[in-house]
Protein backbone atom coordinates (compact mmCIF):
# COMPACT_ATOMS: atom_id res chain seq x y z
CA UNK A 1 0.00 0.00 0.00
CA UNK A 2 1.61 3.39 -0.84
CA UNK A 3 2.79 5.60 2.01
CA UNK A 4 1.83 9.07 1.44
CA UNK A 5 3.49 11.57 3.27
CA UNK A 6 1.18 14.86 3.62
CA UNK A 7 3.24 17.89 4.87
CA UNK A 8 0.74 20.66 5.97
CA UNK A 9 0.25 23.04 9.43
CA UNK A 10 -3.27 23.31 9.36
CA UNK A 11 -4.50 20.03 10.67
CA UNK A 12 -8.08 20.28 9.17
CA UNK A 13 -6.72 20.28 5.50
CA UNK A 14 -3.91 17.80 6.23
CA UNK A 15 -6.97 15.68 8.24
CA UNK A 16 -9.15 15.94 4.94
CA UNK A 17 -6.56 15.05 2.87
CA UNK A 18 -5.73 11.92 5.08
CA UNK A 19 -9.63 11.04 4.72
CA UNK A 20 -9.79 11.02 1.34
CA UNK A 21 -6.40 9.39 0.56
CA UNK A 22 -7.57 6.87 2.62
CA UNK A 23 -10.94 6.69 1.06
CA UNK A 24 -9.05 5.33 -2.13
CA UNK A 25 -6.91 3.04 0.04
CA UNK A 26 -3.75 5.12 0.40
CA UNK A 27 -2.04 5.17 3.96
CA UNK A 28 -0.69 8.80 5.47
CA UNK A 29 1.52 10.67 7.66
CA UNK A 30 0.48 14.11 8.43
CA UNK A 31 3.74 16.55 9.60
CA UNK A 32 2.93 19.89 10.37
CA UNK A 33 6.61 21.39 10.30
CA UNK A 34 8.95 21.33 7.31
CA UNK A 35 12.18 20.06 9.40
CA UNK A 36 10.21 17.09 10.79
CA UNK A 37 9.06 16.16 6.72
CA UNK A 38 12.44 15.92 5.78
CA UNK A 39 13.66 14.32 8.93
CA UNK A 40 10.59 12.14 8.26
CA UNK A 41 11.08 11.79 4.65
CA UNK A 42 15.01 10.60 5.16
CA UNK A 43 14.72 8.26 6.92
CA UNK A 44 11.91 6.09 5.25
CA UNK A 45 11.17 7.75 2.15
CA UNK A 46 7.55 7.96 1.53
CA UNK A 47 5.52 6.86 -1.92
CA UNK A 48 4.66 9.99 -2.60
CA UNK A 49 4.69 13.25 -0.83
CA UNK A 50 1.67 16.32 -0.37
CA UNK A 51 3.61 19.30 0.26
CA UNK A 52 1.98 22.73 1.26
CA UNK A 53 4.56 25.70 0.39
CA UNK A 54 3.21 27.87 3.61
CA UNK A 55 4.60 26.25 6.76
CA UNK A 56 5.68 28.22 9.45
CA UNK A 57 9.22 26.79 9.34
CA UNK A 58 11.07 25.70 6.14
CA UNK A 59 8.83 26.79 2.87
CA UNK A 60 7.74 23.90 0.99
CA UNK A 61 10.12 25.53 -1.93
CA UNK A 62 13.10 24.44 0.42
CA UNK A 63 11.63 21.36 1.43
CA UNK A 64 11.02 20.24 -2.24
CA UNK A 65 15.11 21.76 -3.01
CA UNK A 66 16.14 19.30 -0.26
CA UNK A 67 13.80 16.37 -0.56
CA UNK A 68 15.08 16.73 -4.30
CA UNK A 69 18.75 16.92 -3.55
CA UNK A 70 18.86 13.96 -1.58
CA UNK A 71 19.57 10.66 -3.34
CA UNK A 72 17.19 8.85 -0.79
CA UNK A 73 14.17 11.04 -1.82
CA UNK A 74 15.25 12.42 -5.14
CA UNK A 75 12.68 10.20 -7.33
CA UNK A 76 9.48 10.41 -4.86
CA UNK A 77 7.01 12.77 -6.60
CA UNK A 78 5.49 15.89 -4.77
CA UNK A 79 2.62 17.92 -5.44
CA UNK A 80 2.74 21.30 -4.23
CA UNK A 81 -0.46 22.86 -2.60
CA UNK A 82 -0.19 26.76 -3.27
CA UNK A 83 -2.10 29.46 -2.09
CA UNK A 84 -2.62 31.19 -5.48
CA UNK A 85 -2.57 29.69 -8.58
CA UNK A 86 0.50 32.51 -9.48
CA UNK A 87 2.70 30.93 -12.18
CA UNK A 88 5.68 32.22 -10.69
CA UNK A 89 5.30 29.85 -8.11
CA UNK A 90 4.24 27.03 -9.72
CA UNK A 91 7.11 27.41 -12.22
CA UNK A 92 9.77 27.97 -9.14
CA UNK A 93 8.44 24.53 -7.43
CA UNK A 94 8.67 22.72 -11.02
CA UNK A 95 12.10 23.64 -11.29
CA UNK A 96 13.03 22.46 -8.04
CA UNK A 97 11.88 18.98 -9.07
CA UNK A 98 7.99 19.00 -8.10
CA UNK A 99 5.59 17.10 -10.24
CA UNK A 100 2.50 18.43 -9.78
CA UNK A 101 0.83 20.90 -7.94
CA UNK A 102 -2.77 21.61 -6.96
CA UNK A 103 -4.11 25.50 -5.82
CA UNK A 104 -5.96 26.20 -2.81
CA UNK A 105 -9.19 25.79 -2.34
CA UNK A 106 -8.86 22.72 -4.11
CA UNK A 107 -11.15 19.97 -4.60
CA UNK A 108 -10.12 16.89 -2.61
CA UNK A 109 -10.95 14.63 -5.49
CA UNK A 110 -9.14 16.54 -7.60
CA UNK A 111 -5.98 15.89 -5.38
CA UNK A 112 -6.19 12.17 -4.57
CA UNK A 113 -7.15 12.26 -8.37
CA UNK A 114 -3.12 13.45 -9.19
CA UNK A 115 -1.81 11.38 -6.64
CA UNK A 116 -2.83 8.80 -7.64
CA UNK A 117 -1.69 9.68 -11.38
CA UNK A 118 1.53 10.49 -10.15
CA UNK A 119 1.80 7.48 -8.06
CA UNK A 120 1.00 5.41 -11.60
CA UNK A 121 3.47 7.51 -13.37
CA UNK A 122 6.31 6.83 -11.36
CA UNK A 123 5.86 2.96 -11.50
CA UNK A 124 5.29 2.82 -15.46
CA UNK A 125 8.32 5.51 -15.60
CA UNK A 126 10.53 2.57 -13.56
CA UNK A 127 9.51 -0.10 -15.34
CA UNK A 128 9.77 1.28 -18.41
CA UNK A 129 13.57 2.40 -17.88
CA UNK A 130 14.18 -1.15 -16.29
CA UNK A 131 12.60 -2.54 -19.66
CA UNK A 132 14.90 -0.45 -22.33
CA UNK A 133 18.17 -0.49 -19.83
CA UNK A 134 20.73 0.45 -22.14
CA UNK A 135 23.85 2.56 -22.09
CA UNK A 136 24.31 5.39 -24.64
CA UNK A 137 27.37 7.16 -25.39
CA UNK A 138 27.44 10.44 -28.00
CA UNK A 139 29.89 9.48 -30.55
CA UNK A 140 32.19 12.03 -29.09
CA UNK A 141 32.52 10.79 -25.58
CA UNK A 142 31.42 13.66 -24.07
CA UNK A 143 27.96 12.69 -23.10
CA UNK A 144 26.69 9.22 -21.74
CA UNK A 145 23.29 8.03 -20.50
CA UNK A 146 23.39 5.40 -18.53
CA UNK A 147 19.65 4.09 -18.07
CA UNK A 148 20.15 1.24 -16.25
CA UNK A 149 22.53 3.54 -13.55
CA UNK A 150 20.29 6.52 -14.15
CA UNK A 151 23.05 8.03 -14.23
CA UNK A 152 24.12 10.95 -16.95
CA UNK A 153 27.61 12.11 -17.11
CA UNK A 154 29.22 15.21 -19.05
CA UNK A 155 33.21 14.18 -19.46
CA UNK A 156 32.96 11.87 -16.84
CA UNK A 157 31.01 13.89 -14.47
CA UNK A 158 27.98 13.18 -13.12
CA UNK A 159 24.84 15.47 -13.76
CA UNK A 160 21.91 15.50 -11.31
CA UNK A 161 18.85 15.05 -12.63
CA UNK A 162 15.35 14.43 -11.54
CA UNK A 163 13.29 11.44 -12.45
CA UNK A 164 11.02 13.54 -15.05
CA UNK A 165 14.35 15.54 -16.33
CA UNK A 166 16.31 12.06 -16.85
CA UNK A 167 13.33 10.70 -18.49
CA UNK A 168 12.61 12.91 -20.51
CA UNK A 169 16.93 13.54 -21.83
CA UNK A 170 16.60 9.53 -22.47
CA UNK A 171 13.58 10.62 -24.79
CA UNK A 172 15.17 13.18 -26.88
CA UNK A 173 17.88 11.43 -27.10
CA UNK A 174 16.73 7.93 -27.74
CA UNK A 175 15.75 9.94 -30.75
CA UNK A 176 18.21 12.36 -32.33
CA UNK A 177 17.56 14.38 -35.16
CA UNK A 178 13.83 13.84 -34.86
CA UNK A 179 11.33 16.84 -34.01
CA UNK A 180 9.31 15.73 -30.89
CA UNK A 181 6.41 17.44 -30.31
CA UNK A 182 5.17 18.86 -26.71
CA UNK A 183 2.45 16.08 -26.40
CA UNK A 184 4.79 13.23 -27.64
CA UNK A 185 7.32 14.10 -24.77
CA UNK A 186 4.54 13.98 -22.46
CA UNK A 187 3.21 10.66 -23.85
CA UNK A 188 6.46 9.41 -23.44
CA UNK A 189 7.52 10.68 -19.80
CA UNK A 190 4.19 10.73 -18.58
CA UNK A 191 1.89 7.79 -20.13
CA UNK A 192 -1.46 9.16 -21.62
CA UNK A 193 -1.36 11.36 -18.16
CA UNK A 194 -2.92 15.21 -19.31
CA UNK A 195 -1.77 17.17 -15.62
CA UNK A 196 1.45 17.80 -17.75
CA UNK A 197 0.82 20.71 -19.83
CA UNK A 198 3.05 22.27 -22.76
CA UNK A 199 4.25 24.82 -20.52
CA UNK A 200 5.57 22.28 -18.25
CA UNK A 201 7.29 20.48 -20.68
CA UNK A 202 9.27 23.75 -21.57
CA UNK A 203 10.12 24.60 -17.81
CA UNK A 204 11.46 20.98 -17.57
CA UNK A 205 13.21 21.37 -21.06
CA UNK A 206 15.33 24.62 -19.76
CA UNK A 207 16.13 22.92 -16.34
CA UNK A 208 17.94 20.06 -18.22
CA UNK A 209 19.31 22.46 -20.49
CA UNK A 210 20.99 24.32 -17.52
CA UNK A 211 22.24 20.86 -15.94
CA UNK A 212 23.77 19.76 -18.93
CA UNK A 213 25.91 23.48 -19.67
CA UNK A 214 27.37 23.78 -22.95
CA UNK A 215 25.98 20.33 -24.08
CA UNK A 216 22.42 21.86 -23.45
CA UNK A 217 22.50 23.39 -26.63
CA UNK A 218 22.30 19.73 -28.05
CA UNK A 219 18.40 20.02 -27.53
CA UNK A 220 17.04 22.92 -30.21
CA UNK A 221 13.84 24.23 -30.08
CA UNK A 222 11.77 23.79 -33.18
CA UNK A 223 9.40 26.78 -32.82
CA UNK A 224 5.77 25.98 -33.04
CA UNK A 225 6.39 22.01 -32.57
CA UNK A 226 8.33 21.08 -29.56
CA UNK A 227 12.09 19.77 -29.47
CA UNK A 228 15.05 17.97 -31.12
CA UNK A 229 17.78 16.16 -29.81
CA UNK A 230 20.75 16.92 -32.50
CA UNK A 231 23.38 15.01 -31.39
CA UNK A 232 25.13 12.69 -34.04
CA UNK A 233 24.68 8.97 -33.37
CA UNK A 234 25.31 7.92 -30.48
CA UNK A 235 26.92 4.17 -29.69
CA UNK A 236 24.51 1.75 -27.92
CA UNK A 237 26.57 -0.40 -25.95
CA1 LIG B 1 0.05 26.30 5.45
Amino acid sequence: MPDVLIVEDEPEIAELIEFHLGREGLRSDIVHSGRIALEKASANPPDLVVLDLMLPDLDGFEICRRLKSNVDTKDVPVIMVTAKSDDTDVITGIELGADDYVVKPFSPKVLVARVKNALRRTQRTVASNERLAKRWTRADGRLLIDVERHVVEIDGNPIDLTLTEFSLLRHLASKPGYVRSRDQIIAAVHGRSTILSSRTVDVHVTAVRRKLGELGTLIETVRGVGYRFSAPAGEVT
